[in-house]
């Protein structure tokens, strides 16, 4: 429906296209236990169960699991040999909540940090930066890179400040990898301001101190207000705010791009518009007014707490930048 909508709308045409490859179990391995690649296999095999939390076999698990492995891999490459500036991998099942033995959350393997070490191991790509907005925190990959340097995570989420949990704004990485793992823990129902002002405030900032050679980005469409999971309050524009940055960071920097990893968003309804509206902000056309963007109510109490967040965010990483 993602693709139909982007045919419809010309964005396809203003593309090349290529088939998303089926990674080899060895790729997997970059990452994963050999434990987790055997149990996808094992469980797609029978065909039903549950591999971890909120995790579901079916049949061709593995299968489809090493296709959206495989087109992160591509999208990254693409990117690496200069074929493009800009690739984005419109994958499934998603990814950034499996850790290196654990699946969680419908994800399987880690495509984005899979497709990250390929680079690095196997293309010489020294310094990566991790951009992921889906609107939980993405547990794997903060996992997986804790403790690299070469690896910068930088997470927007939705955090309940009342009972706590993981990706609080002081984990931000350990030994070597300290001050590489950037956390800004949204309150529920964050509106666009403050996505704006957290691109702003926060991940330009660290983006430009880190200076990756490329950027990855977790695109979860799960914030939007629309979205039967997530809880947040943001429409299609937001996500063209992070195309443009995206775009202007590596522009900046003369970084060699960005490639973009599907991760959650789970109204068919609304994830092409948003997914149009990242692609447009990155290859620098304007912001358009599209349906679902209404106006909605903002508690300014709600923008007031968000901003404090930002300040303890940076105050947290300013022995590092
Ligand atoms: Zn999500």
């Amino acid at each position: 429906m993602a693709e139909k909508h982007l045919s419809d709308r010309g964005m396809l045409q203003t593309m090349s296209r290529v088939k998303a490859p089926k990674a080899t179990q060895e790729d997997a391995l970059l990452v994963h236990s050999a434990y987790l690649v055997d149990t996808v296999g094992l469980m797609s095999d029978l065909g039903s169960g549950e591999l971890g939390e909120g995790s579901y076999a079916s049949p061709y698990l593995l299968e489809n699991a090493l296709i959206a492995v495989g087109g992160s891999m591509k999208a990254a490459e693409i990117v690496v040999s200069e074929e493009a500036r800009h690739a984005f991998a419109l994958i499934r099942p998603p990814g950034h909540h499996a850790s290196v033995s654990t699946p969680m959350g419908l994800c399987y393997f880690n495509n984005i940090a899979v497709a990250v070490k390929h680079i690095m191991k196997r293309h010489g790509i020294k310094r990566v930066s991790i951009l992921d907005f889906d609107a939980h925190h993405g547990n794997g990959t903060s996992e997986i890179f804790y403790t690299q340097p070469g690896v910068q995570y930088i997470s927007l989420h939705e955090y309940d400040y009342e009972n706590f949990g993981l990706g609080h704004y002081e984990e931000i990485g350990y030994g070597e990898g300290k001050g590489t793992n950037i956390n800004i823990p949204l309150l529920e129902a964050s509106p666009d301001v403050s996505y704006k002002t957290a691109i702003e405030r926060v991940v330009r900032p660290v983006l430009e101190s880190f200076k990756p050679e490329v950027i990855a980005v977790s695109a979860g469409y799960d914030p939007h207000y629309a979205d039967p999971v997530g809880n947040m309050n943001v429409d299609s524009s937001t996500f063209w705010e992070f195309g443009h940055a995206v775009k202007e960071v590596v522009n900046a920097l003369g970084a060699k791009g960005s490639f973009w990893v599907l991760e959650g968003g789970y109204n068919p309804l609304v994830l092409g518009p948003c997914i149009e509206t990242s692609l447009q902000g990155l290859q620098g056309k304007r912001k358009e007014k599209l349906d679902d963007q209404v106006i909605r109510e903002v508690e300014d109490e709600l923008v007031d707490a968000n901003n404090q967040v930002f300040d303890k965010v940076l105050e947290t990483l300013a022995p590092f930048m």
